[in-house]
């Protein structure tokens, strides 16, 4: 089974940049808006003449979109002035991702709008740009092909949705996002999650934008006589695996009772509200209630797709977004759970003529969204009857995923007139390869090679000090010493001294440090370095900071020998060494010694 799976990989990186059209902050609010601006969307028709598939979907969903405006939008987010051009920053990124996949990078590049279908966009389209082409990144399990690169606009952010009215925030519209789209080379659950943890490091060795939300990934899978079914938005790679295989078996399973589904006949919807005047089903009670046979559907209705999801399920969700009914009840399961009496039920069957070959749904709605669940069930039945359903599907926690909408049609993409060609220059293309950004991994072995251990390198890398502690290998050999006071130490005495870490890192700043750590290992040990740099946040000089504090040698030895007579100069330095760790050096504690010790 799994050899026979064809997967690939969609990408999406938020970057770390201001908006890829305007100079506007990719910034996220989450205070009141300046202004509320509201607008109806409408399909847009593409070159090819035909209305994508899923714009008129979205059509029937009845909304009325609003979007939030904040003092860090313009003009360009709400599609009122012409597109700036394109952020060059947002490009070098892009482009240092390309170098990074080894893909070929277009030198001329047409900006095209891409039709956007559930008024997450402001014009009714996004920005996109193919930036690069034909690349590749290497798995245990082979090769896996990049076939595009394209940097893009992101979409307005969902605020909330209830029924015929959406809220966006035009924060997020317009931060620019890199798309990298994978061939179809993956061959396995295992594959896929390594797949996009790779891609993954490559982005995140760039200057992208981190968090939850700022990385999206899709997955498009597709079974032997199954169809390209795209799963939707997640965010942790750890469920992919877990994801994958339910798809897979969501397939298989449609597929073995594809010709069951396809000899089920939707019958006439009737309203039975007179059956459920006196219910104590909760759901029914003071509601309208209606419903409708399915010929020949008994047994299938409850059959399981996914775990602790059934066809039933499927038909539920599929309506749910044109209607609004928050589920249906069916035959196939248990109807004690409603708490629906005997003569109800049997009246139920009486009214809609169910044979015991045949099953029902009832909903529960008004009448013009009742018609509206009914037919959505109807061309669900119809569509599972050919097979596995070509379309996009979310991604849930629970490693089960659910209908999100159809796969977007051909007529999606269409140039966009106001944005002049992008060409990139081969100087600029020769200029981002030189400089690229190395990866997590690759800096942990660099690390390594310091000798540092691997707490250490953790720190470095998560701190992001890895510049500064290459900087300060050239002012000492002391490898430990650098990353401690780069990362363990401010910490501390960020906490001793009750600043903030940002204070702290302000008078341990790099010269400081370099001064520091120029003089371990001669004027002052490993050891006396925390010491040192705690003065220095104390407020003393670096100069006087240094000074060893006066430790009368002589003396100590005397003291020592007179309490201790008899033993070796070797024992004698062990012990004070022990002691005066870090305060005294080697040679002028040998010379006290020689001094000392009647020989
Ligand atoms: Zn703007």
């Amino acid at each position: 089974m799994k050899e026979e799976l064809k997967a690939g990989l969609e990408i999406h990186q938020q970057l770390d940049t201001h908006k890829l059209f305007c100079k506007c902050p990719s910034l996220l609010r989450n205070d009141e808006p300046k202004l509320l601006i509201e607008r109806e969307l409408n399909p847009v028709v593409g070159e090819t003449g035909k209305i994508d598939t899923a714009a008129a979907f979205e059509k029937l969903k009845d909304k009325t979109f609003h979007y939030q405006f904040f003092d860090t939008n313009c003009l360009v987010e709400i599609d009122e002035e012409p597109p700036h051009g394109i952020n060059q920053e947002a490009l070098r990124i892009a482009l240092q991702i390309a170098h990074l996949l080894n893909a070929k990078i277009f030198p001329v590049s047409q900006i095209m709008r891409k039709t956007v279908i559930d008024g997450s966009n402001t014009s009714g389209f996004q920005r996109t740009v193919l930036i690069a082409h034909d690349g590749h990144i290497e798995t245990s399990q082979g090769k896996v092909r990049i076939e595009t690169i394209a940097l893009e606009e992101d979409a307005a952010r969902k605020k909330e949705d209830s029924h015929g009215k959406r809220v966006y925030s035009l924060d997020r519209l317009g931060i620019p996002l890199v798309e990298i789209t994978t061939k179809p080379d993956l061959k396995n659950p295992e594959q896929i999650k390594e797949a996009a943890l790779k891609i993954g490091e490559i982005l995140r060795a760039c200057q992208v934008k981190r968090g939850l939300g700022t990385i999206r990934q899709d997955v498009n899978i597709s079974i032997p006589k199954g169809q390209r079914v795209e799963i939707k938005g997640f965010q942790d790679p750890k469920i992919m695996v877990s994801t994958v295989l339910n798809e897979v078996e969501r397939q298989k399973k449609i597929l073995e009772i594809k010709s069951d589904l396809k000899k089920i006949k939707v019958d006439e919807l009737t309203n039975l509200k007179e059956h459920f005047e006196e219910t104590d089903c909760n759901l029914l009670k003071e509601k309208p209630v209606f419903g409708f046979k399915l010929t020949n559907a008994k047994g299938i209705i409850g059959k399981e797709l996914q775990p602790d999801k059934r066809i039933g399920t499927d038909l539920s969700e599929y309506a749910k977004p044109v209607s609004g009914i928050g589920g249906i009840i069916h035959s196939d399961e248990n109807l004690d759970k409603y708490e629906l009496k005997t003569n109800e039920i049997k009246n139920v069957i009486k009214t809609l003529g169910v044979g015991k070959q045949d099953a029902f749904i009832i909903i529960t709605t008004s009448k013009e969204y009742a018609e509206k669940a009914h037919s959505a069930i109807k061309q669900r039945l119809n569509l599972l009857g050919k097979g596995v359903p070509k379309e996009v599907r979310r991604s849930n926690p629970d490693s089960t995923t659910t209908f999100l909408r159809p796969m977007p049609g051909a007529a999606r993409m269409y140039p966009e007139t106001d944005c002049e060609l992008l060409r990139i220059k081969k100087q600029l293309m020769d200029e981002t390869k030189k400089n690229l950004p190395k990866l997590a991994s690759e800096n942990k072995r660099y690390l390594q090679e310091y000798g540092l251990n691997d707490e250490l390198v953790k720190v470095v890398l998560k701190q992001n000090k890895l510049q500064e502690f290459k900087e300060l290998t050239n002012v000492t050999d002391h490898y430990d010493s650098i990353a401690k006071s780069l990362t363990l130490f401010p910490i501390e005495l960020a906490r001793k001294q009750n600043q903030s870490k940002k204070e702290i890192g302000e008078i341990l700043n790099l010269d400081v440090l370099a001064a520091v750590l120029e003089k371990v290992g001669n004027d002052i040990t490993p050891n006396d370095l925390k010491g040192v740099l705690e003065k220095i946040v104390q407020g003393e000089n670096i100069k006087d900071a240094l000074k060893r504090e006066n430790i009368d040698l002589d003396k100590i030895v005397k003291d020592l020998i007179s309490e201790k007579p008899g033993l070796s100069i070797g024992a004698y330095m062990g012990l004070i060494m022990g002691k005066y760790k870090g305060q005294v050096s080697g040679n002028e504690l040998m010379d006290s010694l020689k001094k000392n010790i009647d020989l």
